[in-house]
């Protein structure tokens, strides 16, 4: 029998890895897909799950585009139309509303186990994409003008391009000799679900306080998803308490919004770090999502930079294929590197920034004059809105709306 042979073949079916794949094989590629494990059906009747994402209005036209944000917006998911900023010193909140900047809403909060399954979805019923799932990679022969895929199972794959979105512990990274800077912060992020006396009416909060920021994300039912960042030590002490007196320290964090906590479901902790690799695409491979970097969630950034790797990648590869080029020429990997990594790069170095800035209690001054050149200044608010929300200058079309088919009939 033949070797298979494809356009792309993509390791990872995470959110990201899943996203490039619906958005390839509705654009007319041949795309292989290779998962370790199927995720689980999405159940309304299950409580809100522990994992969310603030997802920006530019990865929701994305998703829209993969054909999956259809299906999340059937289910349980919570938009939102105002953050508010505190810095536990000043009494005035930093406020960002949807209205002032002209936009319907600043996110949507989905929980990652729904985006998933939609896509999952999506992907099967869909019938265009080779799905080998269960199965792993187990290596990579890179012969030139191909890339020759070897899986546990013994099958073997050929591809034009590779993509590697195989998560932070990628091995389509390792197996192209990429280096990674690696910039452990030794906090954990704790997270659960959360119901206070008062419901919570649409507001992503968040309050920075010394050690790491407390974020409460709105959830359709009035409850919040929490983010709860705390040096590591202090993390596992907290993750240790009984459920209330986790509650009436958690309540101490957060006491003045939306009165006292009255319920919180399971609790868990995840360490943090941001992971930059020193390039992004070498040898017929392209490195998407938490593959390529993994940045601080206090701005809620990782999948959404990650789905903006896709919808660039996607871009990319329908022009070349317009203008009848090789898909994984050393151009478009180079092109693909210089425009991601210097986007995500800002975006963990801003993070890193902001998170040093609130971090440090003796700087509280400093704090207040930040915090008040941001409340005065349009121009820092809407800048950091555009970028937060994907639709900043640069954004892939698709997140800007414009349909995928348009992009095929080479239309700007
Ligand atoms: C506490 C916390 C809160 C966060 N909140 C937000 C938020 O609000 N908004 C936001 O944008 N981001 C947020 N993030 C970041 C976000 O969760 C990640 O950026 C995102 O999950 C990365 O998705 P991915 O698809 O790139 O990688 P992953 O989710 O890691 O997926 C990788 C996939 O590859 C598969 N795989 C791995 N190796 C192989 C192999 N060899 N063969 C086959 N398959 C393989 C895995 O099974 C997995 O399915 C948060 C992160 C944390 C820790």
């Amino acid at each position: 029998m033949s070797t298979p042979q494809y356009d792309v073949a993509i390791v990872g079916a995470g959110m990201v890895g899943a996203t490039l794949a619906s958005l390839l094989s509705r654009s007319g590629f041949k795309v292989a897909l290779i998962e370790a494990y199927e995720p689980r059906p999405f159940e309304e009747q299950t409580d809100v799950g522990l994992r969310v994402s603030a997802v920006s209005p530019g990865s929701t036209a994305i998703l829209e585009q993969a054909g999956a944000w259809q299906l999340i917006a059937d289910q349980r998911n919570r938009p939102y139309r105002r953050m508010q900023v505190e810095d536990g010193v000043e009494l005035d909140p930093l406020l960002f509303d949807a209205p002032q900047f002209n936009m319907e809403r600043l996110g949507t909060i989905v929980e990652n186990a729904l985006i998933q399954w939609s896509l999952w979805q999506v992907l099967k019923t869909g019938g265009q994409v080779a799905m080998f799932c269960p199965d792993q990679l187990k290596e990579i022969e890179f012969s030139g003008d191909q890339n020759i895929l070897t899986l546990e199972s013994g099958k073997v794959i050929v591809a034009s391009l590779l993509v590697g979105a195989d998560g932070a512990a990628s091995r389509v990274r390792k197996a192209i000799g990429v280096r990674q800077d690696h910039y452990a912060y030794n906090q954990h992020g704790i997270v659960a679900v959360v119901g206070k006396s008062k419901p919570n009416p649409g507001v992503a909060w968040q309050r920075f306080l010394p050690g790491g920021p407390l974020a409460f994300l709105p959830l359709e039912d009035g409850r919040s998803s929490i983010v709860w960042t705390r040096p590591s030590a202090e993390a596992q002490r907290l993750l240790a308490l009984d459920t209330q007196d986790f509650i009436d320290e958690l309540d101490m964090a957060s006491s003045g919004w939306l009165g006292k906590i009255e319920s919180c479901g399971p609790r868990a902790g995840f360490p943090l770090s941001m992971r930059l690799s020193d390039c992004y695409a070498s040898q017929r491979t392209v490195l998407i999502g938490d593959a390529a970097h993994v940045v601080h969630p206090l701005a809620g950034q990782g999948v959404n930079l990650g789905f903006a790797d896709a919808g660039y990648l996607v871009e990319s590869l329908i022009a070349v294929r317009l203008a009848g080029g090789d898909i994984g020429s050393a151009k478009v990997l180079n092109s693909f590197d210089r425009w991601r990594r210097s986007e995500s790069e800002a975006m963990a170095f801003g993070m890193h920034a902001l998170r040093s800035f609130f971090n440090i209690e003796g700087l509280s001054p400093f704090r207040r004059i930040g915090m008040a050149l941001v409340k005065r200044s349009w121009v820092i608010k809407d800048l950091f809105l555009q970028r937060a929300a994907g639709l900043g200058r640069g954004a892939p079309k698709l997140a800007t709306g414009s349909a995928v088919i348009e992009l095929l009939q080479g239309k700007d």
